[in-house]
Parts: C-alpha cells; structure tokens; sequence
C-alpha cells in the first residue's frame, strides 16, 4: 500500500489523499483509475457520470495554486482519463483492453485473411467490386444485397460479444475471452468490408 507523498498516511488506491485531499500520482489502469471492476460489460451512464466528476475534480483552474507535483499529476490524471473515457466507452476498444491486460496477444487482423466461413460471400462480393469498378452498374443490386448481410453478420457479431462479455463477467472463465478475441477479429475483418463497399456505393452513386 502507498502513502500520501503529501501527508504520509496510507493510500487505498483513491486519486485523492482521504486526509490531506492533495492529488495522489495516478494509475494507468483505466478501470482502476475509474474505480471499476474489469467487467466487460458496462453501464454507459455510470461511465458517463465518473467521467464528468473526475474532469471536474481535475480541471487545471483548480491546480494553478498547488505544488508543482500536483500541477504534473493532475496533467497525468487528465491524460489517463481521456484515454480511459474513449476506450472504455467503445465495446470493441474495451474489450481489446481487457484482452491485452490479461495477457492476450491481439495482433492486427490482417485483411488478406479471410475467415473461412466468409470465404465464398468474400470472393462473390469482390467479383461484384471489380463490375462496378470497371463501369458496370449492373453489380449495383448485388452489392447492395451483399451489403446488407454484412451488415448483419456485424450486428450477429455484437450480440455475441454481448453473450460472451456476460460469461466472463459471471464466471472470469478465459475461454470466454478467447472466444471475444475470435469474434473481434472476424467483426474487424467485417467492419473493413463494409467500409469498403459502403464507399464503392457512394462512389459509383455519384
Ligand atoms: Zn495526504
């Protein structure tokens, strides 16, 4: 356990000294940092809501008369805060966190590897690419089509990460996280695809 480098009683891992108030050096975890159990799963409100009050505990007008320690955590703090608020708010950023802070290797997917189920709808959807591309407007409804079953597998994606953020909040059972790093790099490999339509449709469109 820590001490307050202000007043020297022990610290409970608060931003804050719970004697002195002085501003303590600040946690890199970000569901530390945020006083959250690492659950996958989160209340966006309750996120929200310790967002506003730590920018507001740490608002720089309320450090221009302290120490200079404080003045350097409370620009750490502020740092770690928005970095925290922006992954921890976005379920796929969260759960690759969690992922690498339990060990896990996530490597960029890489989008000549095409999962093997995707296979045969990947290769119909890049023929259709190639019609359009080279003038054929007739590959218009087709991709459209295409489109929107990606899509949907996209949304079928989230809703089991949903499933598997309840297991392993339930159970901590690390089969369920290398389930969610399976379908997080299928929904990437999605994710890329429909971008990449999406922006064919809107070229072509035009
Ligand atoms: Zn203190």
């Amino acid at each position: 356990m820590e001490a307050c480098w202000q007043c020297g009683h022990p610290q409970h891992e608060s931003l804050f000294c719970q004697f002195c108030n002085s501003l303590q050096r600040p946690t890199p975890d970000y569901y530390r940092f945020l006083g959250l159990e690492r659950k996958l799963s989160l209340d966006s409100k309750d996120l929200q809501n310790r967002f506003y009050n730590l920018s507001r505990l740490l608002h720089p007008d309320r450090y221009l008369r302290r120490t200079p320690k404080e003045r350097q955590y409370s620009l750490e703090a502020t740092a770690i805060l928005n970095d925290a608020y922006r992954v921890l708010r976005d379920h796929v950023l969260r759960a690759e966190y969690v992922l690498k802070e339990e060990g896990f290797n996530i490597g960029e997917q890489r989008s000549e590897n095409v999962p093997p189920e995707l296979l045969e709808e990947v290769f119909e959807l890049n023929l259709a690419l190639e019609e359009l591309r080279g003038g054929d407007s007739s590959a218009r409804p087709q991709l459209c089509e295409a489109y929107a079953r990606f899509v949907a597998m996209q949304d079928e994606a989230d809703n089991r990460l949903s499933e598997l953020f309840r297991r392993y909040d339930t159970t901590g059972d690390r089969e369920a996280l290398a389930e969610v790093r399976g379908v997080l790099n299928r929904r990437k490999y999605i994710r890329n695809l429909v971008s990449e339509v999406e922006k064919e449709l809107a070229a072509s469109a035009a």
